[in-house]
């Protein structure tokens, strides 16, 4: 039995060391030995896992000058060689790099596009604990893109799904679901849990949050986001990397930018980013490679281009720079709230109100500023169509004086549209909440969702 006693009188004479790390690699130990001073706590190599540096740090703590973390990974069992057999004939993996991924801590926020082959290619390669964070229920028009769900699925929770499907892959791996909503209360314990995080989500709140959470922890954070034909990807914080806020300082204003449910996606995109997330995690986890961090990967399926764009760290970055204004995930919750609308202009209205207020015979205008095929596919009786990409120059179409509701399909283009309309001097405006889908859901189920 070696005791932490005598490790420490070994490492501490010079001659020894050699043969100490030749005898713990003979133990089946990967050993990474980092030399800590008490001027210096806290100062280990990035493979020593958290037990040994909480170990040593005690050690400091009790007044020795120096300590060391050693790694003893886990067994592979006689199945795991063998389902791991194309992995461990790779040198740059070998047992000892399977022995780390089956150590390793993955957490997946959002089982959606990104998140499912993610999860599946993860799980496959026998990341010992992956946590999935994710709070909806599968929709129809999830399954275009979300391959971890199938058509029975349509209404169950995705996190039990995705636990379950990734366990049935691979038994050999711990599935952990994660159903509440990732936010300033919960996403720092969530962080804190694994070594590195992967971002599937599809909304600017949750983007920051897990951005601003993975600076304060270190820990790096594997971003991919995909709109209609185009992906992108990179590795966030952790090791002096530049974050996200490096590149976007800020959340756009009212979500200003379209989502995938208002722009669309071709659903393949998803796995192709997804993928890469998952490729770059492997590698950070095996530390084998050049990782995406300080560059951003940027892909376009119609040329069928990649290209990257490097990135630095901002030194003026809120989160991340030499004088940060975000210090806590409480103040990065708050820089992430929805941004006051235009003074004066705008409120928004449910689909239910809406219905009260025609059929009460109230005069207003309903301006629908979806694209023309999505306008011929449904739109509310009596609407005026409008597609937004003209609203500028076709604006005097519209009774200046008159109370105007705008829709889209979600509720982002039409904020948008508004933004346009209330520049332009327009100041009856009010947006469709949750866009015509809101009122097919609640109002007319007989239209066409989509
Ligand atoms: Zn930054």
């Amino acid at each position: 039995m070696v005791t932490p006693l005598l490790l420490l009188i070994l490492y501490r004479l010079p001659r020894c060391r050699i043969l100490f790390k030749a005898y713990l690699r003979q133990l089946g130990a990967a050993v990474s030995l980092t030399r800590c001073t008490q001027r210096q706590p806290g100062k280990f190599a990035r493979r020593d896992c958290r037990a040994a540096r909480n170990y040593a740090s005690k050690l400091l703590q009790a007044g020795f000058r120096y300590t060391f973390a050693m790694d003893l990974l886990p067994e592979l069992t006689q199945e795991e060689r063998q389902r791991y057999s194309r992995h461990l004939i790779l040198p740059e993996v070998a047992i000892a790099g399977q022995q780390r991924l089956k150590r390793s801590r993955v957490l997946v926020v959002g089982a959606g596009g990104l998140g499912s082959p993610a999860i599946l290619y993860l799980a496959a390669a026998g990341v010992g604990t992956i946590g999935v964070a994710d709070f909806d229920r599968v929709e129809l028009s999830n399954l275009q893109r979300q391959i971890l769900y199938s058509t029975n699925d349509v209404g169950k929770w995705k996190v039990e799904l995705a636990v379950k499907r990734g366990a049935e892959l691979n038994p050999e791996v711990r599935l952990l679901a994660h159903s509440q909503q990732v936010d300033a209360t919960s996403v720092s314990s969530l962080v804190a849990a694994y070594d590195l995080v992967i971002d599937g989500t599809d909304n600017f709140a949750t983007r920051y949050l897990i951005n601003d959470a993975c600076v304060f922890a270190g820990k790096p954070n594997v971003y991919g986001s995909i709109y209609r034909f185009e992906g992108q990807a990179s590795v966030f914080a952790g090791g002096n990397r530049p974050c996200y806020r490096c590149l976007f300082p800020q959340p756009p204003a009212n979500e200003a930018v379209p989502n995938c449910a208002e722009g669309g996606v071709l659903g393949v995109m998803a796995g192709l980013i997804g993928v890469i997330q998952a490729t770059e995690a492997l590698k950070l986890l095996l530390g084998i490679g050049s990782a995406l961090s300080g560059r951003l990967l940027l892909y376009d399926a119609m040329s069928m281009r990649f290209d990257t764009l490097q990135l630095s760290r901002d030194p003026a970055c809120p989160v991340c720079g030499d004088a940060p204004s975000i210090k806590t995930v409480e103040q990065s919750a708050v820089s992430c709230a929805e941004p006051e609308r235009p003074c004066g202009s705008t409120s928004d209205l449910s689909a239910n109100q809406l219905q009260s207020e025609l059929s009460n015979g109230k005069f207003l205008i309903l301006l629908d500023v979806r694209n023309q095929h999505e306008f011929e596919l449904c739109h509310i009786k009596g609407a005026v169509h409008i597609p937004l990409a003209e609203l500028v120059s076709r604006a005097n179409e519209v009774d200046k004086e008159a109370e105007i509701v705008v829709y889209c399909k979600a509720g982002t283009r039409s904020s948008k549209a508004i933004e346009v309309l209330a520049a332009r001097g327009f100041n009856r405006l009010r947006n469709l909440s949750g866009g015509i889908l809101s009122w097919i859901r609640d109002v007319d189920p007989s239209l066409p969702s989509y």
